[in-house]
Order: structure tokens, then sequence, then C-alpha cells
């Protein structure tokens, strides 16, 4: 049997190990980047009377014409590009892949950047790449332009703000990737709810270039949405590969409602930013902890120990996530989601006794 599986199964996909995900039962959580509040009563009853009245027996539109409507509005999409539509940003990644990826095809990213670029990449059994950021989590722009030039990836992704870092990578050097690139660039703002800079304005200008953004961060990550915006030259291709039905009724039914009300969305997402502010301070000013500077609802830090710090931290009831060691860039790293006041000040308390042990 095992030789038969090894013979079957392709080599790429049998060194892989499947994407993590520690169960959270019990523990404060804020190790998934998840807007901690949940949506207002008005709302979950509007949500909920949407919900009894969908016609679960029917396929979903397979357009999702209503909710590309109300996103485009909502999310300011520029005119004359379109938007296609994944179950996650994760499922575009892989729908990208699967359209750009051919023998020899690579995918160029930076590291530490987000897990799901490489794994992709195993998937649709395209080569990854990856250049290291800088010590700051900067980009280092010459050594990518090099690495474009010598390897002539199909695709490049990066994450603006890049996680697990949390910062925004400088424009001018972004534009200058994008401008230098034979390739198509995507650039992943999972994290713009949290920041003040976007590439969508950019997209008329640079014909190789996407942008990507999820509702995921935004208080949705129970829906599955994520969205590709562009020339609707390059996603007419992408759309044959996208499965025909892969936006269930009712994600499309109660994304189109939160949308609606995107106000509340946005006033979340902005005392996020300010529990952040209070957060980054109050860990910074801990004995022996290196806070990074972050446009997102995360904070990476570093401390002495992480991983026993880590671990004691769950024991005490707190999950958050332990980066210790999984890059050279990472040694003693943890990062923390922004959650409620409440979560941000148990976690405080309790990152600082053990700190305090130490
Ligand atoms: N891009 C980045 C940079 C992320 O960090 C994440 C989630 N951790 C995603 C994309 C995926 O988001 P989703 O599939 O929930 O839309």
């Amino acid at each position: 049997m095992s030789s038969l599986i090894d013979k079957i199964i392709r080599p790429e996909i049998r060194a892989l190990s499947a994407y993590h995900v520690p169960s959270a039962r019990g523990l404060i959580k804020l190790d998934a980047m998840e807007n901690p509040y949940t949506l207002p009563p008005f709302l979950r009853e509007e949500i909920s009377r949407i919900v009894v009245g969908a016609e679960v027996n029917r396929y979903p539109d397979p357009h999702a014409v209503d909710l590309k409507q109300t996103l485009r509005t909502t999310l300011s999409i520029p005119a004359g590009m379109d938007i296609l539509l994944g179950n996650g940003s994760d499922e575009i990644i892989q729908i990208i892949a699967l359209a750009t990826a051919r023998p020899g095809a690579k995918l160029l990213t930076v590291e530490p950047g987000f897990a799901m670029f490489r794994m992709i990449a195993a998937f649709a059994d395209m080569e990854y790449f990856s250049i290291p950021l800088l010590s700051d989590f900067s980009l280092d722009a010459d050594h990518m332009l090099d690495a474009i030039a010598r390897h002539q990836p199909a695709v490049i992704f990066l994450a603006y703000p890049n996680n697990p870092s949390g910062n925004l990578f400088d424009t001018e050097a972004l534009c200058q990737i994008i401008e230098a690139s034979p390739a198509l660039v995507v650039i992943d703002e999972a994290y713009h709810p949290f920041a003040d800079k976007t590439f969508l304005d950019k997209l008329p200008d640079y014909p190789n270039l996407l942008v990507m953004r999820t509702l995921s961060k935004l208080g949705l990550a129970g829906l599955r949405l994520g969205l590709l915006t562009g020339n609707p030259e390059w996603l007419v291709h992408f759309e044959k590969i996208r499965l025909p039905y892969n936006i269930g009724i009712i994600t499309q039914l109660v994304a189109t409602k939160a949308m609606q009300h995107f106000a509340v969305l946005q006033q979340q997402a902005y005392e996020i930013k300010q529990n952040r502010t209070v957060l980054m301070s109050k860990l910074a000013a801990l004995d022996g902890v290196e806070v990074f500077p972050s446009d997102a609802n995360f904070i990476l830090f570093r401390v002495n120990h992480a991983s026993e710090i880590f671990q004691a931290l769950v024991q005490q009831g707190i999950l958050i996530k332990n980066l210790d060691n999984t890059h050279f860039l990472l040694k003693n790293c943890l990062r923390v989601t922004i959650g409620t006041m409440d979560e941000n000040t148990q976690f405080l308390k309790t990152i600082s006794n053990l700190i305090n042990q130490d």
C-alpha cells in the first residue's frame, strides 16, 4: 500500500505537512487575525431572516451579481476593473497558481511571508522562490529586482501589509518591482482594513498588477470570501478555473447584507486600530520585549525564551502564534492578534507575569 501511495502521490505533496490549525477550545483566541467583535444585534437579526429565507434547494447565483455590485461600491473598485470571488483569498491564490503553472513556471515572494504562497505553489507544481526580508522586515528591493531578472517568475505575490511582520513595504520599491517585472504581480491586501494605503488606485497604471482583498479580517472570517480585482483581460482566464458555484448562497446573501452595513465593520476596524496602539505601547514597555511596527490587526514581537513563553500562555488560557525558529529572522518571535480591550489586558497581564518570573 505505501509503495502504491508513493508512486501515485507526488513527492512534493508527500513532503508537505497539512496547514495546521491548533485547537483554541476554552482559550482566549489571539492567533488567527480574526476580528474579536461579533456583529451588532440588529444586523444579526436581519441576517437570520435572510438565512431562513434562503432557497438552499437551488444552486447559488454562479456570478454572485448582487454581492459583486455591493463590493464594487463599498470597496471603491476602480471603474473598468473586474472582480473575481473566491472561497477566501486562499482559493484565489490557488486559482492564480493553477492558471499560471506550467513546467518551470515560478512563483516568487518574500519570507517571512504568508505560508499559503509556498503551499499552493507546491499544490500547483510551480517552482517556489522567496527572497528574505531585511532584519527590520523591510523589502530588500535590490535583491528582489535581481531575482526577478534572473528567475523570470510567472507570478509575484506580496502581502501589503505583510504577514507575519505586520508592516507595509515601501510603496516606491513595490512600484519599481511592478514596473520591472515581466510577471503578474498580485498585491495581497488582506490587512487593508487596518492600514491607510492601497494599490487599488494604481490598477489602471499597471497592466501586470492585480489586487486581492478578503472579508476575513473585517469580521466575516466564517463566511469565507476573498476577492481579486484588476483588468478583465486577466480575470477572464481565472474565471474559467473558478469552480462554478464556489460561493454558496448563504455567503452571498450574508456578505451582501453585511457589506451594505460597511460602516459597522469599519467602526470595528477603527477600534481594533485604537486597541493596537495601546497594546503596542504596553507590550513595548515590558522588559526585554522588542515590538515591530504594525499596520495590521496583529503585532509581531521578540522576547527571550519565546517558545517557553508561548507554551506558558497556552497553559494559562491564551493562544497566540509561535513563530520562533520558523525563519532565521523570526528567532524568539511571537505574533499576537489584537483582541478586545479585555482580552488584550488579560494577555498583557499574563505575559508580563511570565517575563518577570524569568
Ligand atoms: N493573505 C494573507 C497575507 C493572510 O495572512 C491570510 C490569512 N491569514 C490570507 C491571505 C487568507 O485569507 P482568507 O483565505 O481567509 O481570505
